[in-house]
């Protein structure tokens, strides 16, 4: 069993509608829909920068 990383349901590979190799990795999907979501931009739903999309101030540490 897997995850489709677009809508995070549950999908078993053989039972996949579709799925896409990203870096190396095959991704599965419940859908073709997330499949082209995916592959449009697999970044955004690989979760790089958990919550970094507002991140160009948060590095520069005070210590
Ligand atoms: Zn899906």
């Amino acid at each position: 069993m897997t995850i489709d990383p677009v809508c995070k349901m549950t999908v078993e590979p053989q039972n996949a509608a579709a799925k896409a190799e990203h870096q190396g990795v095959t991704y599965y999907f419940c859908c073709d829909h997330c499949r082209k979501e995916f592959t449009a931009r697999p970044e955004k739903y690989l979760g790089k920068s958990q919550g970094g999309e507002h991140s160009g101030h948060s590095h520069g540490h005070h210590h």
